[in-house]
């Protein structure tokens, strides 16, 4: 399931693991406040990863995996207190959990797995959110199981403190769980659903135009998530002895969410370095609350000064790096780039020639039907039909504003027609997604540039040839990538991140993006906007040999009109959304409706070829 070459993968996960057992090994015999202080580091760091890989990886932050904390230190507590406690402090406890007495190991997985379990009943609700939505269901899903909590008096003493709980935790057990979620959280960020759903989270609209689809993705991202902060809960649990409702609830939810944010929510590098920073800066700030002597003055005791401190923190860190401290990238990225990552990961096809590539074959064309677009009050396109077989360039022309972009949004599905059908096989797709439209064949460029700008070249294009993974494997997809990019020339700019290439290298890696999916049919919007004359021949020259090595079937939008004449078998004229005219590039410039709509009624040519 992972798409990072294994050597790598485990150079970026033996390192940090070797830290967390060194620190863990040091501290060790180090003795009580250290040791205590190490602890409640690791159980944090173990959440905050946890919490990272839901939100770092989908951009959605969640207030509510506190929650999930909380039901797995309470169960795993009742299945670890010895019998004849429960039958004191619990007595209105179900006879089966009473009777029920797990060593802590055992009880660690089942109160794991419970929280896992609920995560995924939430989430099948949650994951369908978008945006701030999603984020105020999260706040609402903190408050319920709070209130749960403290309503189930007979399992967990309501509001009153929940005590007997084995101590269990010494800083190994907290030092290897650590460990365990940074190793999960690693691995999930560069595998298939991972890499999808941060696609997703830089451009949700060109993930869908490029086949990814993620709601299965975004589930398993927080039952994952739910489950590696779970386990933080039952060590928590077992390192307090006793605790209460109020211990998963909003004070430590906002002291996790800010090293979730100073550190950087995206990486497990931005992890460790946010809960390095915001335990560090609480233990000092929690002293100096205390009133203590600076150089022989006495600073007075101030309630609220760690709160007030950890506020101004975030404040600053968004002010300066809103994407925390430690940027979008994990560590081994910034200092292995181009090493063993991403750049060497490309194995065929992508040494600058064009590799061998195929697309989805069809003989029956893509067909629009009567297709129309109101926008309040204005019908952007109106009563469009056309067709695009596959082997032809076909050009679609017209002023600005005549409906071109909202043309090509509705035939891949970006944007649902008002009414009207597109067949493809025989079949209306103009109800689907875009990323079903997309994996069907349909692929497509957009006239403002939509990459993923904080992945790869490489990871842009892999990502769309991985949008039908598992039907197809990780090294298919590699090698279509590898084509691709190849074809587009941009093979020698893998591991460059996408949003730092010029416009030109950018228009060509998002068409390689597109010819991952292998499609059909391929739309592209304005490509050659921001290229000069040489790049503008040369990408020319490639969708013709694209046309005649693979059959592409392309329509092609853009302004350089005696460009569209010399490329195009046939041509299209949009005005104020109507079709005005439609054939040979010869017909179409001497249409009289044509010259009108582009020149006014003086002129009689509308280009010189
Ligand atoms: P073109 O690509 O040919 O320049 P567009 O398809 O972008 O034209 O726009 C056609 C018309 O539809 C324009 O008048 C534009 O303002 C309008 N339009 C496009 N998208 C939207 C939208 N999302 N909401 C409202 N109006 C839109
Ligand atoms: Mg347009």
């Amino acid at each position: 399931m992972t798409v990072l070459p294994w050597r790598y993968l485990a150079i970026c996960i033996v390192v940090p693991v070797a830290l967390v057992m060194l620190t863990a090994g040091l501290a060790s015999g180090a003795g009580g406040g250290v040791e205590r202080t190490l602890i409640v580091f690791f159980i944090s760091l173990t959440a905050v990863a946890g919490m990272g890989l839901y939100s770092g990886n989908s951009g959605i932050l969640s207030f509510g995996h506190l929650s999930f904390m909380g039901i797995a230190a309470y169960a795993s507590g009742i299945l670890t207190i010895p019998v004849q406690m429960k039958k004191l402090t619990l007595p209105n406890l179900p006879e089966i959990l009473i009777s029920t007495q797990l060593d802590f190991l055992p009880a660690a997985v089942v109160a794991t797995l419970l929280a896992m379990i609920a995560a995924l009943f939430v989430g099948l609700v949650i994951s369908r959110l978008d945006g701030s939505a999603a984020t105020i269901s999260t706040l609402a899903l903190l408050i319920i199981v709070h209130g749960i909590i403290i309503g189930a008096r007979d399992i967990t003493r309501g509001s009153q403190s929940f005590f007997g709980v084995p101590r269990e935790t010494d800083i190994w057990v907290a030092a290897i769980v650590c460990a365990l979620a940074l190793v999960i959280v690693r691995v999930f960020r560069d595998s298939v659903p991972g890499l999808k759903l941060r696609a997703s989270r830089e451009d949700a609209i060109a993930a869908g135009a490029n086949g990814i689809g993620i709601r299965s993705e975004r589930l398993l991202a927080w039952v994952v998530s739910a489950g590696v902060v779970a386990m933080a809960g039952v060590v928590l649990g077992h390192f307090l002895g006793a605790f209460s409702p109020k211990k998963f609830y909003f004070v430590d939810t906002f002291a996790l969410l800010a090293m979730l944010i100073v550190g950087g929510m995206t990486t497990m590098t931005g992890a460790v370095i946010g809960a390095v920073a915001i335990t560090t800066i609480t233990e000092v700030l929690r002293r100096l609350e205390g009133g203590v002597e600076v150089f022989g003055i006495q600073l007075p005791e101030v309630f609220g000064t760690t709160q007030i401190g950890i506020g101004l923190i975030i404040l600053l860190v968004m002010f300066k790096r809103s994407d925390g401290l430690s940027g979008l990238d994990e560590w081994d990225e910034r200092i292995l780039k181009g090493g063993t990552g991403w750049g060497k990961a490309v194995p065929t096809g992508a040494d600058g020639t064009p590799g061998d590539f195929s697309v989805q074959r069809t003989d029956k064309p893509l067909e629009a039907r009567g297709l129309t677009k109101r926008f309040d009050g204005l019908t952007a396109v109106n009563d469009v039909s056309l067709s695009l077989s596959q082997g032809e360039i076909v050009g679609l022309i017209g002023p600005n504003g005549s409906g071109k972009t909202t043309l090509l949004n509705m035939l891949s599905g970006v944007l649902p027609a008002t009414s009207g059908q597109i067949y493809k096989d025989d079949r209306d797709i103009s109800r689907l997604a875009s990323h079903q439209i997309a994996r069907k064949g349909v692929a497509r460029t957009f006239q403002n540039i939509r990459l993923f700008s904080a992945l790869t070249v490489h990871q842009n294009v892999l990502v769309a040839a991985l949008s039908d993974w598992p039907r197809h494997s990780v090294s298919e997809a590699y090698r279509r990538a590898g084509a691709a990019m190849g074809w587009m020339g941009v093979a020698d700019k893998a591991s460059a991140k996408a949003g730092t290439l010029s416009y030109g290298d950018q228009r060509r890696v998002e068409i390689a993006r597109a010819l991952a999916l292998r499609p059909a049919f391929l739309f592209l919007d304005e490509p050659a906007a921001g290229m000069n004359r040489e790049e503008t021949d040369a990408l020319m020259e490639t969708l013709r040999d694209l046309r005649q090595a693979a059959g592409l079937g392309i329509l092609i939008v853009d302004h350089d009109l005696p460009l569209i004449i010399r490329l195009c078998d046939r041509v299209i004229v949009l005005n104020e959304g109507n079709l005005i005219a439609q054939g040979n590039p010869d017909e179409v410039q001497k249409n009289q409706a044509v010259i009108e709509a582009y020149l006014g009624r003086k002129h009689t040519a509308v280009v010189e070829t």
